[in-house]
């Protein structure tokens, strides 16, 4: 255990030149201390009316610029307070609160130069208070929660003791009804010194508890709230950002070295039981400069995670409508900037281990600026503002959620949002077992019959997953069957089971007797998981299918195993348990029989089907499924047709495009169309193609009805 006495100090400055100062009054100097909660200061010397500071640094690898002193016996005094470290100060300058440290405001704009600020004091102050921005300690807490109104369902616990032996406050929002399927975790100051966030976290709490159309979040959500992580860090005056030998957003690996965070991984999962669906860590960024003047979301690396963060990003954009805006186009992706796992080898962050809880949809690190955001300067209440747009946006994420955790009679259908309504959720029984189907359909008029088209869900999702396809192929007039086959890839009946091509054989069944399918038009598509389930239709179905499309697919479980593993992936853990694999050592040869890499290609039965493979270039290193899991594919579907070489990628194309993420010069690069990104890479073997176009982990909406009506003109 890190434990520090924490030493404060009072700096008694006595002037050189008495003869210097003004009237007997003043003589002596000014009294420097940050002996109070949160203070923190080191005075490095003094010379008349100017004074050197800086930082306490003492526990943290590197620079930071956290500081909070008190300086007295100012009256009438002009002072000048000059840091010896860059990097000191927002671009609105020091926060300030003269005659008391409760009406904390921006110094302002070009007060400091060369790292310093002088002020003027008029005879009637006495005691000023300085600091990076505006503190927030465990007193602020404590008052905001004494003036709270309708506080009666908050409760006050202890989650832990801190190091120092103080009570690391656990805040619960607890509705008044059942027990609620849905819970959200919100923590802040893991780094001790990103004070702002927990004016944003008065803002959310105080919004659940009182705004009229927040009542969803207060009758049907549990919330628990960690205002302080490092409540030593926050009451000592610590930087806590980068503490030694890890902080406190590190040491969620192995063994965690403090308290908090050692309690937290052992009671959340037992709280929360698989319900907890939204965990929220807020931060304060580096003090100043692009990426530091605007909030943003963290980007994780897991794709589907990444998904969700822009899901969540959009919504706090339309709720963010006031002084303070939040940008989606702000995010942050994984391997940018400084968020790369560069940043990470001291241990697992907070939203890394939330991000890996049972059921969880969305883990996120969010960014909230100390002083500037978008050129306003941040206060006390737009940032509470903010928080109450924070509000409004988990409120809306957790009604979208396409697999409502609530269990509320009314509210059960809440995904259907996302299906317009002339969608029908049918249920159809299943061919190989006792089990019935559900699947989203919509049935052609006709005549003329209509194509049909098959889509199929990702990993995680099932059949109420939100189909971007969808309105398209409604606005096209034909049919189409979103099926279960076994939903999420997480248990042995998923995830490429002999059950699960007969299932979607069913639902093309199903589609076939009560919609107005033109038998020789029938579409398969998917993406990821889905496009996963589309290679398996190609080497499996023995029904006649005109075009199969699999965009970023998983065509080998083995390799794709490793591949999550190594990057702590949660989709490990998936195929552990579809495989049935036990002790956490990979069943290979299970693993194996449901990977379409190694089934025999059903040559001659394809020869009249279109396989069309996309994959985005960046796919691996931003999102999940490296590129070989498409490129192998194609290369063997070349050899079990006994292809000739020239059709295969190279090993050598395969390896630079690893390495380099691009093939063809942008410029000379092609279009793929309405979306307008490049093409870098395209092969074709008969009516096999591999488009690796510039993207990631993703589907290309517009691009790929584009090739279904191709390719359902193309008889
Ligand atoms: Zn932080």
């Amino acid at each position: 255990m890190h434990i520090k006495m924490n030493l404060k100090r009072i700096f008694l400055l006595i002037p050189l030149f008495f003869f210097s100062l003004g009237p007997a009054s003043s003589q002596a100097g000014p009294i420097i201390s940050s002996d109070f909660a949160g203070g923190n200061i080191m005075v490095v010397k003094t010379a008349g009316d100017t004074i050197w500071l800086k930082p306490d640094l003492s526990e943290t690898d590197g620079e930071w610029f956290y500081w909070y002193f008190k300086v007295s016996n100012i009256s009438g005094k002009q002072l000048f307070f000059q840091f010896t470290l860059d990097n000191q100060f927002t671009a609105f300058g020091p926060a300030y609160s003269i005659n008391n440290n409760n009406t904390w405001k921006w110094y302002g704009e070009n007060r400091v130069h060369k790292n310093g600020f002088s002020y003027a004091f008029s005879p009637e102050d006495t005691v000023a208070w300085f600091c990076t921005a505006f503190p927030y300690t465990g007193k602020d807490l404590d008052s905001f929660l004494s003036r709270l109104e309708n506080r009666d369902r908050l409760h006050r616990d202890t989650l832990c003791l801190s190091p120092d032996n103080r009570v690391i406050e656990q805040l619960s929002i607890i509705p008044s009804g059942d027990k609620p399927g849905t819970m959200v975790l919100i923590t802040a100051r893991h780094h001790a010194c990103e004070m702002m966030a927990n004016y944003v976290m008065e803002g959310i709490i105080e919004s659940i508890l009182n705004e009229v159309e927040l009542e969803y979040l207060r009758e049907k959500v549990e919330f628990l709230i960690v205002p302080f992580m490092d409540k030593d860090g926050v009451e000592n005056g610590e930087q806590g950002k980068n503490r030694i030998p890890r902080d406190h957003n590190r040491d969620y690996e192995g063994e965690s070295i403090y308290q908090s965070t050692a309690a937290l991984r052992e009671e959340i999962p037992a709280w929360s039981d698989g319900r907890l669906k939204i965990a929220l860590d807020l931060h304060c960024p580096w003090i100043k400069g692009e990426y530091h003047e605007w909030i943003y979301l963290v980007g994780k690396k897991d794709p589907i995670m990444e998904a969700e963060q822009i899901r969540f990003g959009e919504l706090l954009e339309n709720h963010a409508t006031g002084e303070l805006r939040f940008r989606s186009r702000d995010f942050l992706p994984y391997g940018t900037s400084w968020n790369t796992q560069g940043s990470f080898t001291k241990g697992l962050s907070f939203s890394g281990w939330a991000g890996g809880l049972d059921n969880i949809s969305l883990a996120t690190t969010l960014e909230f600026p100390y002083a500037n955001i978008l050129g306003v300067q941040v206060t006390r209440d737009n940032a509470r503002a903010f928080g109450k747009a924070i509000s409004y946006a988990l409120l809306d994420y957790l009604k979208g959620l396409a697999n409502p955790p609530y269990s509320a009679q009314n509210e059960d259908d809440v995904w259907k949002r996302d299906w317009p309504g002339a969608f029908q959720e049918i249920s159809i029984p299943s061919s190989v077992d006792a089990d019935y189907q559900n699947a989203m359909f919509f049935p052609a008029s006709g005549p003329p019959p209509q194509p049909l088209i098959v889509s199929l869900h990702t990993w995680s999702g099932d059949y109420r997953q939100k189909d971007p396809l969808a309105p398209m192929i409604l606005e096209k007039g034909w049919n189409y069957i979103h099926p279960d086959f076994r939903g999420r890839n997480n248990h042995p009946d998923a995830c490429g089971s002999e059950k699960v091509i007969p299932d979607i054989e069913d639902a093309i069944l199903y589609a076939k007797q009560h919609g107005n399918v033109d038998p020789d038009n029938i579409h398969v598509i998917g993406t990821s998981g889905g496009g996963y389930a589309t290679l398996l239709m190609y080497m499996k179905t023995s029904l006649d299918i005109r075009s199969f499309s699999a965009w970023v697919p998983i065509s080998d479980l083995v390799d794709w195993y490793w591949a999550c593993d190594s990057r702590g992936l949660k989709y490990a853990g998936d195929i552990l348990k579809s495989t049935g694999s036990q002790d956490s050592l990979l069943d290979i040869e299970e693993s194996k029989r449901r990977s379409p890499y190694f089934m025999d290609t059903p040559v001659s039965r394809r020869k009249n089907s279109i396989l069309n493979i996309y994959c985005g270039i960046h796919d691996g290193y931003t999102g999940s499924v490296p590129i070989t899991q498409s490129i192998n594919f194609y290369n063997k579907l070349v050899r079990d047709a006994k292809g000739n070489k020239a059709a295969s990628v190279p090993r050598e194309d395969a390896l630079y495009m690893l390495s380099n993420r691009t093939f063809n010069p942008a410029e000379t690069a092609p279009l793929i169309l309405p979306e307008g990104r490049r093409i870098h890479y395209y092969k074709q073997f008969h009516s096999i193609n591999l488009t690796i176009f510039e993207g990631g982990h993703e589907l290309l909406p517009g691009a790929a009805m584009e090739e279904l009506i191709k390719n359902t003109l193309n008889q």
